[in-house]
C-alpha cells in the first residue's frame, strides 16, 4: 500500500503542474519534462524536487491509486476528519478505506489518534502503531539500471531502542495499563446523540503508564539510527521509479509492524545509448553519400556489435530497429532503436571541397524548396 499519510499533506497535481481533470497522457508528459528539468545528475540539489516528482508519478501515473488518491483528500477537502472519526462505517464503501482513514487520523492528531484502530480492541490492549514509511534516494550508472544490481541504502530512522527493546521502560520495569482510558487510549465524552473520541491526555493515547521511562529513550521505545538496507533493483528500472522494500521502514511502536522502504531510482546518462522504456536509443551517424545509396554499418549493442543494414533513401532521422537488442526486463527484452542522422562536414580536403561542388552542379537546391513552396 502506497504510504497514504503523503496523501493527505500533499498535492500531487500541483508537484506536477497539471488539472486534477488532467488525462493520464497529460500527466505522463509532465512527468517526463519535471523529471528530466530536476534530475539530479543535470541538476545538482535538486534531488527533494526530484523525488516529489517522482512521488507524485507513483500515484497519478497509476489508475487505481490516482482513484484512491482522489478520495482521499476529498475526504480531507470536506472537512470529514472528524465525521470520519466518528462514522467510519457510514458512507464508506470499502471497508480497507476505514482502515486508511484511522492511519491518517492517527498521523493529524498524533499517537492519540489512533481511536480509529482502538476502537476495536479489547480494552486493556495497547494499540500498536505502524513505523513510519521512509524514502532514500538511489544513483545508479546507466549500465547497472539495466542489468540490475544489489544496491545498499543508507537510512536513518527511528528503530527500537537498544537498551529497552522497544518498551520504554527502565530495564528491570515493565509498563503498566493507563488507569484513566483502561489501557484503550482513547477517552469518550458523550453529547447527547454524539459521542467524541479524543486521545487520552494522561498516557497521551498509549494505552500505556510507564512509571520509570527507559533513560536513553525517555519512554518513547524508538530512537533514531543510521542502518544500511540492501536492496535488489530488478533489471530495466527506470529513471524516477520507486521501488518499494516491504518491512524496511521505521520500527513500528507498541509492537506495531514496521513501515515500508521506498527506494527512488536516480539512472545516470551513457556515453553511447539512451532508453526509451524497454528500449535502448543509439545515434549512428553516416555520410550523404550513404544514406543515399544505402550501406551496411555496424551498431554497438549492450554485448557484441550488431551489422545493420541502412537502406538506400534514408531520410536523416531515420529510425531502425534492431528487435532483441534493448533492455532485458520481466516483461521480455526490448529492441535497439538505431537513429540515422547524415552528417554535414564542416572540415573537407581539397578534394572533397571539389566532389561536393560537382554534385552542386547536377543537383540544384532550388528544386526542393519550389516543390514545397510553390514560385513564392
Ligand atoms: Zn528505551
Ligand atoms: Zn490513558
Amino acid at each position: 500500500m502506497a504510504p497514504q499519510r503523503e496523501w493527505f499533506e500533499k498535492d500531487y497535481y500541483k508537484v506536477l503542474g497539471v488539472a486534477e481533470n488532467a488525462t493520464d497522457k497529460d500527466i505522463g508528459r509532465a512527468y517526463r519534462k519535471l523529471a528530466k528539468q530536476y534530475h539530479p545528475d543535470a541538476n545538482p540539489g535538486s534531488e527533494e524536487r526530484f523525488k516529489e516528482i517522482s512521488a507524485a508519478y507513483d500515484v497519478l501515473g497509476d489508475a487505481n491509486k490516482r482513484k484512491e488518491y482522489d478520495e482521499v483528500r476529498r475526504l480531507g477537502a470536506a472537512g470529514n476528519v472528524f465525521g470520519g472519526m466518528q462514522g467510519g462505517n457510514r458512507g464508506f464503501t470499502g471497508s480497507f478505506r476505514v482502515d486508511d482513514l484511522g492511519d491518517l487520523l492517527g498521523n493529524i492528531f498524533g499517537r492519540g489518534g489512533r481511536s480509529g484502530r482502538s476502537g476495536g480492541r479489547a480494552s486493556g490492549a495497547a494499540a500498536a502503531q505502524r513505523g513510519q514509511d521512509l524514502e532514500a534516494m538511489l544513483h545508479l550508472s546507466f549500465l547497472d539500471a539495466v542489468k540490475g544490481i544489489t544496491a545498499t541504502v543508507n537510512v536513518t530512522s527511528e528503530v527500537a531502542c537498544h537498551t529497552c527493546g522497544g518498551s520504554g521502560a527502565a530495564p528491570g520495569t515493565a509498563p503498566t495499563v493507563c488507569e484513566v482510558c483502561g489501557g484503550r487510549g482513547v477517552v469518550s465524552d458523550n453529547q447527547g446523540l454524539f459521542s467524541f473520541s479524543q486521545p487520552c491526555q494522561v498516557c497521551g493515547g498509549t494505552g500505556l503508564r510507564i512509571e520509570h521511562p527507559c533513560p536513553t529513550c525517555h519512554g518513547v521505545g524508538t530512537e533514531r539510527a543510521a542502518r544500511q538496507v540492501k536492496v535488489r533493483i530488478p533489471a530495466g528500472v527506470e529513471d524516477g521509479q520507486r521501488i518499494r522494500v516491504k518491512g524496511r521502514g521505521g520500527a513500528g511502536r507498541a509492537g506495531g509492524h514496521p513501515g515500508d522502504l521506498y527506494v527512488v531510482v536516480s539512472v545516470g546518462r551513457h556515453p553511447i545509448f539512451g532508453r526509451r522504456g524497454k528500449d535502448l536509443t543509439v545515434t549512428a551517424p553516416v555520410s550523404f553519400p550513404e544514406a543515399v545509396l544505402g550501406t551496411t554499418i555496424s551498431v554497438p549493442t549492450l554485448d557484441r556489435p550488431v551489422t545493420l543494414k541502412v537502406p538506400a533513401g534514408s531520410r536523416s532521422g531515420r529510425t531502425l530497429r534492431v528487435r532483441g537488442r534493448g533492455v532485458p526486463a520481466a516483461s521480455g527484452t526490448g529492441d535497439l532503436l538505431v537513429t540515422v542522422e547524415v552528417a554535414v562536414p564542416q572540415h573537407l580536403t581539397e578534394a572533397e571541397r571539389e566532389a561536393v561542388g560537382a554534385l552542386g552542379d547536377v543537383m540544384k537546391g532550388d528544386g526542393l524548396r519550389e516543390h514545397l513552396w510553390g514560385e513564392s
